[in-house]
């Protein structure tokens, strides 16, 4: 599948984000903040899947 510059920066935004969570939740293992950042992670991916699928519905490039 083919797909344009926005759609690689959304993505690429987003897995940075998540990236970022997991990393904070390795490096806090077992406290609160960890839990959050793991639960954050998860929905982060959630959200980017979401966008990524409403950017192919609506963009003429990707597909
Ligand atoms: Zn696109």
């Amino acid at each position: 599948m083919k797909t344009c510059r926005r759609f690689t920066s959304i993505k690429s935004g987003f897995e940075q984000d998540i990236r970022f969570l997991r990393g904070h939740a390795e490096r806090h293992q077992g406290s609160v903040a960890a839990k959050t950042s793991a639960k954050n992670a998860v929905s982060a991916k959630r959200n980017m899947a979401r966008a990524l699928n409403r950017h192919l519905d609506h963009c003429p490039e990707c597909g």
